[in-house]
């Protein structure tokens, strides 16, 4: 049903995102692996149950997997891939993890600690001598790298050396940088995690997760922790998720050239204190002057950006990140997280600067 050979070393991303996880081609082949709606299969095969294999899940993980390089696991949320990942520590075990972090993972790891199941230490992971010393009894190094939202960058292989001369395992949450800015296997890591909800899928119409390991133990513990505890993707979810892939590398090529020109346009206007933007990527944080009360107000004066949450879509969304109670009091009240979409940079550069002229 699916190609093997998916991992061919010599087509660029690009090509691997369109060509990956296809049938193979022959008269009358379908294009695309069709959404197979079934609870079960017809005993003595492969699959047997719906909720341990479906083709279509296949097609999409095969396709995710070649691009991150390595085994791919879909799961019913990004969330539901970090719970699985961070079952893979044994009981006590440390893991180590960045202060500034998705506020769902912050959750599980406080909720796994408050039960006594791991130990976690949080650390700023820019700072590599110190995210190495933390790790010392670590069982894992989990990060995200950039930051959401604050956008601190982490130096990835220096990091993660440093974790597994201490016999951690290394996992990375690439949802910012998608598999086409950054591969963090390729830099040693054991397993990467995606909110395919954000960029993967890319137009705000699908929740799904995955996660993607080094080796074949590791893939097959997911696999083992997906079918014994249930986390498992719709069929017509994973068909949305692979049809959205297919064109990742052209929306982020977009939203990554509207980002950097908004980035450039914005960057020392006077109702802000502070652009970030780590360099790559669709996603921009910026400091409002003044606080919560003109960050509001600014959301509110916009008409193109839509005031949502999640990122990663084809429209421009935008929010103030110390709206929601989890958020990291070192976050600035005034933090407006933009994730860039692909309409005209002059409409959306337009509608934020008009907002943001108003504020002073
Ligand atoms: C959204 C997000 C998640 C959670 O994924 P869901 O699909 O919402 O469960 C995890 N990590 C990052 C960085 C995210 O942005």
């Amino acid at each position: 049903m699916h190609d093997a050979n998916t991992t061919e070393p010599a087509l660029h991303p690009d090509t691997i995102a369109i060509t990956a996880g296809r049938p193979p081609h022959g008269p009358d082949a379908p294009m695309n692996v069709p959404v197979h709606l079934t609870s079960t299969y017809g005993a003595g095969g492969a699959l047997e149950y719906g909720r341990y294999g479906n083709p279509s899940w296949t097609a999409f993980e095969d396709t995710l997997g070649a691009l991150e390089g390595g085994r791919c696991v879909a799961f019913a949320s990004g969330i539901a891939a970090i719970a699985a990942v961070l079952d893979l520590v044994e009981p006590g075990g440390t893991v180590v993890a960045p202060r500034h972090s998705y506020t769902g993972t912050f959750g599980q790891l406080e909720e796994l600690e408050s039960k006594g199941r791991i130990r976690a230490v949080f650390v700023d992971i820019t700072d590599t001598a110190a995210v190495t010393d933390a790790c010392a009894d670590g069982a894992m190094l989990w990060f995200e790298s950039p930051t959401n939202p604050a956008l601190e960058i982490a130096d990835i292989p220096a990091i993660t050396r440093g974790a597994h001369e201490h016999g951690a395992l290394v996992a990375v949450d690439n949802t910012f940088a998608t598999p086409l800015l950054q591969r963090p296997l390729e830099h040693g890591a054991d397993l990467v995690v995606h909110s395919a909800t954000k960029y993967i899928s890319g137009h705000s119409d699908v929740v799904m997760g995955a996660a993607i390991a080094a080796s074949d133990d590791l893939a097959a513990a997911l696999v083992h922790h997906r079918s014994l505890f249930g986390a498992i993707p719709g069929p017509l979810e994973v068909f949305l998720a692979l049809r959205g892939l297919r064109t990742l590398p052209v929306r982020l090529e977009r939203a990554q050239a509207n980002a950097q020109e908004l980035v450039r346009r914005l960057t020392g206007h006077p109702a802000l204190d502070e652009v970030r933007y780590p360099g790559f990527g669709a996603i921009v944080s910026i400091v409002v002057r003044g606080g919560a009360e003109p960050a509001d107000a600014l959301i509110e004066r916009t008409s193109l950006w839509v005031h949502a949450t999640s990122l990663g879509g084809v429209e421009s969304t935008f929010e103030r990140r110390r709206r929601w109670p989890a958020e990291a009091p070192t976050i600035p009240e005034g933090l407006v997280r933009l994730s860039v979409g692909l309409e005209h940079v002059d409409d959306v550069h337009h509608d934020l600067a008009s907002a943001l002229d108003s504020l002073r």
